[in-house]
């Protein structure tokens, strides 16, 4: 039987839910479970394919072609696994399915309603997703209190009912404010948060309590007897990144184990461990991370929203993680640095900024804001031999560069921001010509690229894969990464662009799309139409990210 551990926020949103869920999951990984990880989103998009990245953080995409919250990247990046887009339930999903199925005559003759429709289906996903699994977090997306996860809150007291207490734990992630004019750590909050889950008949087995500072004793007996949750399952998370800190969420599941959370839960559960936890390596990289040999300066170099007063960094965290993967790996702190390509429009001579990093980045992104930026950017890096990676939009761009100034075809570009170049050296896909509609439409998911043997491409994924072979890596010289896009190479133009020295390092397995390009007589020019980031994790980094790395490092 299945087990579950339901994570729900208190207090604010924002407060680590995501990253807490996941060290969870790995902890429960390291005691020899198999473990899946759910992610309920309340809101009404069916999917985060449609949602802002700049508002709501980057969009997740995976193997089976899910565009999904970016915490399903938390879960898989402390998994070190794939999960599915199954492991996301939103509330535009439920109800599609529910208004679906009654057209189609399932419940011929009932009233669909709320109750018992609504848990029902909600329940039926979790199920699909619990086949063979030991235990099951499903993190519970908002904040208690909300309207919007009432009908999760109840689905889970419903799951409750049906399979017994013992087999559920619920975990409440609060935040503990600390006012400046009192300078005193309140648990208000946190008291009223457990009220109202209370209000939904969930009583909390475990609070974990983040704030700046660590819980005392005096907050934690407060708790206690306010909340009545015994005073062992109230734990304190303090924060790990800002000034004073260890600087890194990869030390949340150690910090959690000195605690005990993990044989806590287990004794909740009634379970027992099928191995001890071995975090040997886990404390390795850790260890690498708290004490690099060497810095690099890496810039990242894209369009930038404001929102409001505040920058909303979370929508490359799948860039940034993937670099700090691979600086560990090479025991190297890595400072990135974010421009915007904006800046190098208004005046070309600031592009000379450039010089001053081992490395140059363009990510994926999408629309005209900056491309120019960009592509002086991408120029710069070929023509003063500074290691670039390009992701996606990055490769793209980089392609409309190459073009542009070494084959002579000036006015060349992408038809996604010019739709009447003379020369659409990138263009739409032809399955994506008719689409209109929005949401899971683009090109996504895990595709096949076969590389070029003695290319630069197939010897990273050679040398790093094949000590990390996933299931699908049959042949060294066959990868599979994760795509989100309209656009790619236009075939009329592979034979102009490699008779001018751009290597096609990766094409898929007919031939037809450019998936990998670099440029040989270069200390590292590499781009890619995928997105490797998506699969890039603390103990296993994605290979280009890898190479990238040792190419700013030389
Ligand atoms: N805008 C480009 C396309 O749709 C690139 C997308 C991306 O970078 N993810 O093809």
């Amino acid at each position: 039987m299945t087990k579950y551990i339901i994570v729900v926020g208190g207090v604010i949103s924002g407060v680590g839910k995501g990253v807490t869920t996941a060290s969870i999951a790995r902890m429960m990984q390291e005691r020899g479970f198999e473990v899946d990880v759910i992610k309920i989103d309340p809101y009404i998009n069916c999917d985060a394919g449609t949602l802002r990245p700049t508002e709501h953080g980057e969009v997740w995409v995976t193997d089976d072609g899910g565009e999904i919250d970016q915490d399903l990247g938390n879960y898989e990046r402390f998994l070190g696994k794939s999960l599915s887009k199954l492991n996301n339930i939103t509330t535009g999903q439920v109800y599609r399915a529910l208004i679906e199925k009654e057209r189609r005559g399932d419940f011929l003759g009932e009233t669909v309603q709320f109750i018992p429709h609504v848990p029902n289906e909600i329940k039926s996903r979790i199920k699909k997703v619990s086949e063979g699994k030991d235990i099951v977090l499903i993190e519970i997306g908002g904040t208690v209190g909300d309207y919007e996860n009432i009908p999760f809150l109840f689905a889970m007291k419903s799951l409750e009912n049906e399979i017994g207490s013992e087999n559920i734990a619920y975990i409440l992630v609060t935040y503990m404010p600390i006012p400046s004019h009192i300078e005193e750590m309140k648990s208000k909050p946190t008291q009223l948060a457990v009220k109202l889950l209370r209000e939904n008949g969930i009583q909390p087995d475990f609070i974990l309590c983040r704030g700046k500072k660590r819980l005392d004793e005096i907050r934690k007996n407060k708790l206690e007897l306010s909340a009545n949750v015994k005073s062992e399952n109230i734990i304190s998370m303090p924060d790990v990144v800002g000034p004073g800190t260890a600087n890194t969420i990869y030390v949340i599941p150690l910090d959690l184990e000195k605690e005990q959370l993990g044989e806590k839960i287990l004794k909740r559960l009634k379970l027992e461990k099928k191995k001890e936890p071995d975090w040997r390596d886990w404390e390795e990289a850790v260890k690498r991370i708290l004490v690099p040999e060497r810095v690099i300066r890496v810039a990242m170099v894209g369009k930038y929203l404001d929102i409001g007063d505040y920058q909303l960094t979370d929508s490359y965290i799948s860039v940034n993680e993937a670099l700090k993967h691979a600086a560990v790996s090479n025991n190297v702190k890595l400072e990135l640095e974010w421009i915007d390509s904006k800046e190098f429009e208004k005046d070309k001579s600031s592009v000379e900024k450039l010089k001053m990093f081992n490395g140059i980045i363009v990510p994926g992104g999408f629309g005209g804001s900056g491309v120019e930026g960009k592509i002086y950017a991408i120029k710069f890096a070929r023509e003063n031999n500074i290691p670039y990676l390009g992701l996606c939009f990055g490769l793209q761009l980089a392609v409309v560069e190459f073009a542009r100034n070494k084959c002579g075809l000036s006015s060349a570009h992408t038809t996604e921001i010019n739709p009447v170049t003379p020369y659409p050296v990138i263009d739409i896909l032809p399955e994506q010509r008719n689409i209109n509609s929005k949401g899971g439409t683009m090109r996504l998911g895990a595709y096949a690229a076969i590389l070029k043997p003695e290319s630069r491409v197939g010897n990273l994924y050679c040398s790093v894969e094949l000590n990390n072979c996933d299931k699908k890596f049959h042949n060294p010289l066959e990868v599979y990464e994760r795509h989100r896009h309209r656009y790619e190479v236009n075939p009329g133009y592979h034979k102009v662009l490699q008779e001018n020295g751009l290597v096609l390092s990766g094409l898929s397995p007919d031939g037809r799309l450019v998936e990998f390009i670099e440029l040989p007589d270069h200390k590292f020019f590499v781009a890619t139409q995928s997105h490797p980031e998506f699969k890039s994790s603390l103990l296993k980094p994605a290979p280009l990210f890898d190479g990238f790395v040792k190419g700013c490092l030389n």
